[in-house]
């Protein structure tokens, strides 16, 4: 079953971007009017942030800000005013042992709704079961993490069943590069219950506790587990303070570009 599409669930964010000069500013609203599901809500040019509504992926409004040379960095994200709650927005890292890396970020549109998005990347093209874990213990690579975050005692399932596990995601479709990107809504999962936790995706297709394996209603029978990272908070809207210069010298754009992934082009200036 396919994962449920969040293209109507829309969140704010917050993005530093470079610019200079009002013509900058223009030039960053025109670019961001010609892209299908994003609203322009504020642009300033004293503190170089635009704060975008957005149903798209943040990599999607990235992209687009940056298509010019100018740098863009996500600052913050959260859902419409006074939807989010204590937590508002978490992101994961995953790594294993063998080639697979992801990035997902989480965050709270409403109580009810958490849009789950990111890219998993070193994939066999297919799906593979992605699933919240109960614990954020790496010790022993993924084997640590504990089972599929569980509260309520259920067993295993599918994102939109009744009877689930809170973590149960369901399945992520890598293509033929091994990429998967996803974007999608749960109505079970909460930010502020799962930082802390982990995230894992797994080498096979989680049968979502319909198949006749004896592990399908435990965990879908997905597989080997083949790479996962910690759900840490991440900054909520207008809640990072961190400025345009560093301690160190660095600016933030220079470090945008060093936490830029080792083979992503650096932007044309
Ligand atoms: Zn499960």
């Amino acid at each position: 079953m396919a994962a449920p599409a969040a293209a109507e669930t829309s969140c704010r964010l917050e993005f530093s971007v470079q610019m200079t000069c009002e013509s900058c500013v223009e030039a960053v609203r025109e670019a961001l009017q010609g892209l299908p599901g994003v609203r322009v809500l504020d642009v300033r040019l004293d503190s170089q942030t635009v704060l975008v509504e957005a149903s798209v992926a943040a990599e999607r409004v990235q992209e687009r800000l940056e298509a010019r040379g100018r740098r863009a960095v996500l600052r913050g994200a959260g859902g419409p005013p006074g939807g989010g709650g204590p937590v508002a927005a978490a992101v994961a890292a995953l790594q294993g042992p063998g080639p697979v890396r992801g990035l997902l970020r989480f965050v709270q549109v409403s109580p009810q709704r958490c849009l789950v998005e990111g890219t998993v990347d070193g994939l066999q093209p297919g799906p593979h079961g992605l699933h919240v874990h109960e614990f954020g213990d790496l010790s022993d690579a993924c084997d640590s993490c504990g089972d599929h975050f569980n509260p309520d005692g259920e067993c295993h399932g599918g994102p939109q069943d009744e009877h689930r596990h809170v973590g149960d995601l369901g399945n992520i479709w890598a293509d033929a590069t091994g990429r998967a990107n996803f974007r999608m809504e749960d109505s079970r999962l909460k930010v502020w219950d799962i930082i802390g936790r982990s995230v894992v995706v797994d080498a096979g297709e989680d049968d979502l506790g319909r198949g006749s394996h004896p592990l399908s209603r435990v965990t879908g029978n997905s597989g080997p587990r083949l790479a996962c990272g910690v759900v840490a908070r991440a900054a909520g809207l207008f809640e990072n303070p961190k400025r345009l210069c560093t301690c160190d010298g660095l600016t933030l754009w220079d470090e945008r570009d060093r936490e830029r992934p080792p083979g992503q082009p650096a932007p044309h200036l």
